[in-house]
C-alpha cells in the first residue's frame, strides 16, 4: 500500500503567507497584489525526492537568467531569491528550507495552455504519430522512429488540466481559441526561440532536450514567461551520447521518467499521498542532481 497519511510532510509558512494555489509540485503564496512566493515544496508525493524542490528552483532560476541575457525583450516572472520580510520571524531552519526552494515572482494572469515544444518524437506525440502519422494534427513524414529527431522543432500546445486530470493535446487552432490568435502566435514564436537557445546549451552539457513545456502569463501588457522553466520535471532530458544507439526504444534520461514508469507499473491514477519506494527515490534524486551538475556546475 503506497498511500500514507498527508500529515507526514505537512510543512508550511505557519500562517504568515496566504496559500492561493497548490499544484502537483508546488505551492503559491500571496505576498501582495503584485508578488507571489513560488515554493517547490513537494506537495503531492509524500516522501518526496530529497532536495528536489531545491534543484528545481536552482535550475529554473539558472534558465530564467540565461534566457534573459540572450533574448533582449524577454519578460519573465522571476523577481528574486529573497523571502518576503513577513517570514523573517520563522524558525531559522524552516526559513532556510523555504528559502532554498522558493523564488519571489511577479503575480500574473496565466494563459490556459501548456506551451510544449518538441525536438524529438516521444511521449504522446509518438502515440499520435504511430496511429496517424501526425503530431497535434500536423502530418509528418512516414518512417520516423521512436526517439528520432523531428525535421524541425514543433510547437504542440495542450490544455492545462486541473489536479488529477490529464492535459489534452490540441491543435494550433484550438489553442488560438483558448488564448486568442495574436497571443497564441506570440507564445509559439517565443517558445520555439527559447527551445532553440536551451537545446544548444543542454547539448553542450551532454543532454538532449527532447521536449519541454512552458507556461506564460500576462502582466496586463506583455507576454511573460512564468512557472518553472527547463527543469527535469517540465522537460525530457536524454543522455546525448547514448541517444543514437537507443533509437526506437526507451532513452536513458535525467528526468522523471523513472517515476512515471513506476507509477504506471503500479497502476496508480491519482498521485495523492503516495509513498515511493526507496530505490526509485534514490535513483530519481541522483539523476536530478546529475542533470543539475552538468548544466550549472
Ligand atoms: P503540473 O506542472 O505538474 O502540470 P500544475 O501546473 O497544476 O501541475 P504546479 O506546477 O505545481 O501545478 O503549480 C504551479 C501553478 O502556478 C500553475 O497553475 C501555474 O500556471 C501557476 N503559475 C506559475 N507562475 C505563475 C505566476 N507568475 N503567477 C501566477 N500563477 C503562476
Ligand atoms: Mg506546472
Amino acid at each position: 500500500d503506497h498511500r500514507v497519511p498527508p500529515a507526514i510532510v505537512a510543512i508550511d509558512m505557519q500562517g504568515k503567507l496566504k496559500k492561493i494555489a497548490s499544484g502537483k509540485v508546488r505551492d503559491l503564496f500571496e505576498v501582495d497584489d503584485e508578488k507571489l512566493l513560488f515554493d517547490a515544496s513537494e506537495t503531492v508525493m509524500k516522501n518526496g525526492i530529497p532536495e528536489k524542490g531545491v534543484l528545481l528552483t536552482k535550475m529554473s532560476v539558472y534558465w530564467l537568467r540565461y534566457l534573459q541575457d540572450r533574448i533582449s525583450d524577454l519578460k519573465t516572472h522571476f523577481l528574486s531569491l529573497d523571502l518576503p520580510s513577513s517570514l523573517a520571524c520563522l524558525p531559522s531552519d524552516l526559513y532556510e528550507s523555504i528559502q532554498s526552494r522558493s523564488m519571489l515572482v511577479r503575480r500574473l494572469k496565466m494563459f490556459p495552455i501548456e506551451s510544449i515544444v518538441r525536438g524529438y518524437l516521444t511521449g504522446t506525440a509518438w502515440a499520435e504519430y504511430s496511429t496517424s502519422k501526425t503530431v497535434n494534427g500536423i502530418p509528418l513524414p512516414a518512417g520516423l522512429e521512436y526517439g528520432q529527431k523531428l525535421p524541425s522543432p514543433m510547437w504542440t500546445p495542450s490544455t492545462k488540466a486541473g489536479l488529477g486530470d490529464k492535459d489534452e493535446n490540441i491543435t494550433r487552432k484550438q489553442a488560438y481559441g483558448l488564448v486568442g490568435e495574436e497571443v497564441g502566435k506570440k507564445i509559439e514564436k517565443l517558445s520555439l526561440e527559447i527551445y532553440d537557445i536551451a537545446a544548444k546549451r543542454t547539448e553542450e552539457a551532454g543532454i538532449i532536450l527532447a521536449d519541454t513545456k512552458f507556461e506564460f502569463g500576462t502582466d496586463g501588457e506583455d507576454l511573460v514567461l512564468a512557472d518553472e522553466v527547463l527543469t527535469p520535471d517540465s522537460s525530457r532530458f536524454w543522455i546525448r551520447d547514448t541517444w543514437e544507439q537507443n533509437l526506437g526504444q526507451a532513452q536513458p534520461s535525467f528526468d522523471k521518467q523513472h517515476l512515471r514508469d513506476w507509477l504506471s507499473a503500479i497502476g496508480l491514477k491519482g498521485k495523492e499521498s503516495i509513498m515511493i519506494p526507496e530505490d526509485v527515490v534514490m535513483k530519481t534524486a541522483a539523476l536530478y542532481q546529475e542533470a543539475c551538475k552538468k548544466l550549472i556546475g
